[in-house]
């Protein structure tokens, strides 16, 4: 054999064995350009996050600015197996909103992180996936206030507004359900990082199962109940991750939340876990974050 067709030969078997052992990356879209919080900082870390795993090619789709024209946004959902939401603005058009019901209801997975449990109050397909929502104007109409209360989510039709935090604070999480795939081996009890604590969310509350909640302190300007943090809903075939974790850079540097977030991912995308129990996971009284 000829040196030549001896490397060509060599290379197409480093080729092969490579294909043969990687199994392929799940496609995941972010989604971001508009938003109250700080996410062109944010979008990357939650990148090399989902990349992280080895599960994940990412791709972002940035839509244009807050008031700019919104009729050419139009991503391409069905290409992909999750969709990670760090967007909180303006109503996408109806084809895309069309696509995205399209998307989730025939078994996509998709992630709601933070201020993205914000836009939209007026469709009602996106209020049932993300399951609870605030701000925006929400109130009584957009479904009751839930809160944890004797060891079970409780329903409170108390009319107000939805969606308020008091100051950001480090807080504990506590798991609440430790055989979902997402939370199983994870601490039940962990400190997350300074962040906001969401609390007065509203929403229709369907097919949603509560993961984590969180202590709403009246002494740092929460509401006193004991709030849901992180959330799984089904609708139709697909699978909802919402974690209202992660304000900020900082926020999202926890363990606890890169976990969840990975975990979540995973789940979203495929009905399983399989990744393992970070080593450096926080305790209950101690915080643990990565750079
Ligand atoms: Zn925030």
């Amino acid at each position: 054999m000829k040196r030549t067709n001896l490397l060509a030969a060599t290379a197409l078997v480093l080729v092969l064995a490579c294909s043969a052992g990687a199994a392929p990356k799940i496609k995941a879209l972010i989604i971001d350009g508009q938003n109250n919080h700080d996410w062109k900082s944010t979008t990357p870390l939650l990148k090399k996050m989902l990349e992280e795993t080895g599960l994940f090619s990412v791709d972002v789709a940035t839509s244009p600015p807050k008031g700019g024209d919104m009729s050419g946004f139009k991503p391409d959902f069905a290409a992909y197996r999750l969709v990670l939401s760090n967007y909180n603005g303006t109503d996408w058009p109806e084809e895309t909103k069309q696509a995205f019901e399209a998307f989730v209801r025939n078994g996509g997975g998709f992630i709601v992180y933070h201020a993205s449990d914000n836009p939209f109050r007026n469709w009602k397909e996106y209020n049932e996936m993300i399951g609870l929502g605030g701000w925006e104007g929400r109130n009584e109409k957009d479904g009751p206030y839930f809160h944890w209360r004797d060891g079970m989510l409780a329903a409170d039709e108390a009319p107000g507004p939805g969606g308020h935090h008091g100051k950001a604070h480090p807080f504990k999480v506590t798991i609440r359900n430790a055989s979902h795939p997402i939370t199983r081996g994870l601490p039940e009890e962990w400190m997350h990082v300074t962040d906001e604590l969401y609390d007065k969310m509203r929403g229709p509350g369907k097919n949603m199962t509560v993961l984590a909640t969180g202590y709403a302190d009246p002494a740092t300007g929460g509401i006193g109940e004991h709030e849901p943090l992180l959330l799984t809903i089904t609708y139709g075939k697909g699978r909802v991750f919402h974690t209202m974790l992660g304000h900020g850079p900082e926020a999202i540097s926890c363990v606890g939340f890169i976990a969840t977030l990975q975990r979540g991912a995973e789940w979203a995308a495929t009905g399983k876990v399989t990744q393992k129990v970070p080593g450096d996971s926080p305790t209950a009284d101690r915080i643990s974050t990565r750079q």
